[in-house]
């Protein structure tokens, strides 16, 4: 912390002389606009370095008064702290999503496969949880396979299509490519 002190205090010092210089070297109309447009980058670039310090302040404010914060903070405090709950519940989903979870103990990312949190070394409640989800989601997937292949067959017959085109086609094609291509051998029926 002190380090950074020490830069922002230099950072500050190199521009004030900056834009002491730039007053005392600007004379004609053109180097005033460029110069213009100098100081106003400068004071952009210190509002950034304010802001991140008003941030800092408030999130160690509310570090160490969460438990007992002042009357006029109790409404900010309240929203700050059903952020937080909101975003504990939002990483949690997302990790189920991979297949992980939050450790409880340490806010670590934890594999269903792994028995422990590989940062703390918790318990990871849901080890095991992960295969049956998975072999139920690949059976999922394959009776969803077989159902466009029967499909598919069914209105390859239904078409009297020519045994060998389709049989020597290598890639797989979606059911939503197989229903646009329904539609449009429709469309041109019609029109005929
Ligand atoms: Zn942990």
């Amino acid at each position: 912390m002190e380090e950074n002190k020490m830069d922002f205090r230099d950072q500050f010092r190199k521009m004030s002389d900056d834009v002491g210089k730039m007053a005392r070297e600007v004379a004609d109309t053109s180097k005033k606009a460029t110069a213009r447009a100098r100081v106003r980058r400068m004071i952009n670039s210190c509002n950034e370095s304010l802001q991140t310090i008003y941030q800092e302040i408030g999130s160690r404010y509310y570090v160490e008064n969460q438990c007992q914060p002042e009357e006029q903070y109790e409404g900010l405090f309240q929203q700050a702290s059903d952020l937080i709950a909101q975003i504990d519940v939002l990483k949690s989903e997302l990790a189920g999503l991979d297949n992980a979870s939050i450790c409880p103990e340490c806010g670590s990312k934890v594999n269903d496969g792994q028995k422990f949190c590989p940062e703390c070394g918790h318990k990871n409640e849901s080890y095991g949880k992960w295969k049956a989800e998975a072999e139920a989601a690949e059976a999922a997937r394959r009776a969803a396979r077989e159902a466009e292949q029967a499909e598919r067959e069914a209105r390859k017959s239904a078409q009297a299509a020519p045994a060998g085109v389709y049989e020597t086609t290598a890639e797989p094609v979606s059911s939503e490519e197989t229903d646009a291509a329904a539609e449009s051998a429709e469309t041109e029926d019609t029109a005929q």
